[in-house]
């Protein structure tokens, strides 16, 4: 396929920059299997990924990624063909995921939670041609084999423990992974990864070569990381954070990914097993750093990066006790990347998300929807403009004329000041513009979960908004009013939405029935109000049964 076969769905970075990135190295002229490829020349006998079942080297995971690129080709795959990844945390699914970009297929990264509704969506976007799943979640397969009846596009479904390419000679398997490499563009797209963040339905965001490497190796050069250090990861690794934090971060320099699941004591033990010395905490497991099981795997940590919401006093004390080094990260899929540099002051890694990671990197904190900066301090909506940022959604020219700035910044979406400690500008988070739940890192979009409710005959109008969770930090609550004075039960409300095929993690948790819905004079759905409603009922709730949020 040649790059017009996108058809102009992909929006391409001005060329003055893309030119000023080449030639400062902000962008690199080789392909993402080339520099893995490099990494395993280097450091082949260290080891590359420990899981609970599995220990690999770099050469052995170089040698299978080239027999899985050779197998993909064999069954007809071809370089620029989407294949949707629902795969969870196993060795396999970093095998598949080197195997697909070594072919030159574009893993397109969805979440194994996700449904007919979501897959059916995002695959005829993308054109999928094949479907890569994991057999461990049950159902999964068969739901894969059932979506590519009859889908125009899809063509394979590929199961992640089969030995795709296993019988393949391994110096041919060489030969021909360097032979498609050749013809690998550094600027065509490595990957798709799924905006959390914007509305309506999900949108789709291409990185490419040239920077998406450079981007995770950036986050590992930010922490110090080299080929001793040991990376642990929990939450799931094909997500941007997984893949620019865990996976290629820990590749870039030839350290060691020991990839764990979400859940937390076996996640632990497994740190303190293998001696993970850094790890990335989202803000699903803010509560268990704070437990006792988190103890075992201090033994040999020196980093723990938070993520996700903000970071209590108490939580980043708890974190630091016994000498470990806390700070905290903004990422996201779309690029962007804020972290604690190692020298800043407790203060800063406390309080603030830190700086930019490249020195390439420009951001802009503007009065929302206008263009205007505001002062240091003043809170406005996060911009930013660099070398791994998008310029474009894929095949989204409408939303892409409101994402960005008239200059190319990008609209995050979040709130943010800047604040001035000891001369440096760091940024915090002060919240988000955008309608979305942010459910322990899974994003869950207010208005795609209305669009679906309020297609039950029962409810007449639906606000869905975030409720605060000491585990998850937060959960769904629909606001619903009845089309016939009957209340449905949140079982209801659950099998139409099942019925529909929408991933479980977007089902409402609670439901709260009105008589109308709360508006502004302009009719706008007045959400701030329903927030501060649910809170104060949560936190009410929360007092009778004894939880509390000090521990988030
Ligand atoms: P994703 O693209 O799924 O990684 O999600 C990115 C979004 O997660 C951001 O746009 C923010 O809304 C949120 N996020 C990421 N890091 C932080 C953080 N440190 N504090 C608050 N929100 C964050």
């Amino acid at each position: 396929m040649s790059r017009s076969d996108w058809d102009g769905r992909l929006v391409p970075y001005p060329s003055d920059r893309a030119d000023a990135y080449r030639s400062s190295g902000a962008w690199s002229t080789l392909t993402t299997g080339r520099r893995l490829h490099g990494v395993a020349v280097r450091f082949p006998d260290r080891p590359a990924v420990i899981t609970a079942d599995a220990t690999i080297t770099y050469a052995e995971l170089d040698r299978r990624t080239d027999l899985l690129a050779a197998g993909l080709a064999e069954r007809g795959l071809r370089p620029r063909d989407p294949v949707l990844f629902q795969l969870t945390n196993r060795l396999d699914t970093v095998v598949a995921w080197y195997g697909s970009i070594k072919a030159g297929v574009i893993p397109v990264a969805t979440l194994a939670a996700h449904r007919g509704h979501e897959i059916g969506q995002i695959s005829r976007k993308v054109g999928a041609v094949a479907h890569f799943v994991d057999s461990s979640v049950v159902g999964l397969v068969e739901f894969a084999r059932n979506h590519a009846v009859g889908h125009p596009t899809i063509q394979h479904v590929l199961v992640a423990d089969e030995p795709i390419g296993a019988d393949i000679d391994p110096g041919s398997a060489r030969t021909l992974v360097e032979r498609i490499d050749r013809g690998i563009d550094p600027a065509d797209v490595v990957a798709f990864q799924l905006s959390g963040g914007t509305t309506g339905v999900p949108k789709v965001i291409p990185r490419i070569h040239a920077e998406y490497w450079n981007n995770a190796q950036l986050y590992a050069q930010r922490l110090g990381w080299d080929e001793n250090t040991v990376v642990a990861h929990l939450i799931p690794i094909v997500h941007n954070a997984g893949i620019s934090c865990g996976l290629h971060a820990a590749h870039s320099v030839g350290a060691c990914l020991v990839l764990a699941t979400p859940d937390a004591p076996s996640a632990f033990q497994l740190m303190a097993q293998s001696r993970a010395t850094d790890v990335l905490i989202g803000h699903g497991h803010y509560q268990a750093v704070q437990s006792p099981s988190f103890e075992q795997a201090r033994t040999h940590l020196r980093h723990v990066v938070l993520s996700g919401a903000k970071v209590s006093p108490d939580l980043f004390e708890h974190v630091q006790a016994g000498g470990v080094w806390a700070g905290q990260l903004f990422g996201m899929a779309e690029g962007m990347f804020l972290a604690s540099p190692p020298d800043s002051p407790a203060e800063a890694r406390q309080t603030t998300v830190g700086t930019p990671i490249s020195v390439h990197d420009d951001i802009r904190i503007l009065e929302p929807g206008t263009e205007d900066v505001v002062a240091d301090g003043t809170i406005g909506e996060l911009c930013c403009r660099g070398p791994y940022t998008i310029v474009g959604y894929f095949d989204a020219p409408d939303h892409n004329r409101t994402a960005f700035t008239s200059d190319g910044f990008y609209r995050t979406g979040d709130l943010a000041a800047i604040s001035l400690i000891d001369g440096v500008r760091y940024v915090s988070i002060e919240g988000r513009i955008k309608d979305v739940i942010n459910r322990g890192g899974e994003k869950i979009n207010a208005e795609e979960l209305e669009a679906l409710l309020i297609l039950h005959s029962g409810i007449a109008s639906v606000a869905v908004v975030a409720m605060p969770d000491p585990r998850l930090g937060e959960k769904t609550c629909a606001y619903l009013v009845s089309a016939d004075g009957e209340r449905l039960s949140i079982e209801e409300v659950r099998d139409h939405l099942a019925r529909l095929g929408v991933a479980k993690y977007k089902w409402p948790e609670r439901l709260e029935w009105i008589d109308e819905l709360p508006r502004s004079n302009v009719g706008k759905v007045d959400k701030r109000l329903l927030r501060t409603d649910i809170a104060t009922k949560v936190t009410a709730d929360l007092a009778v049964s004894g939880e509390n949020y000090a521990t988030r």
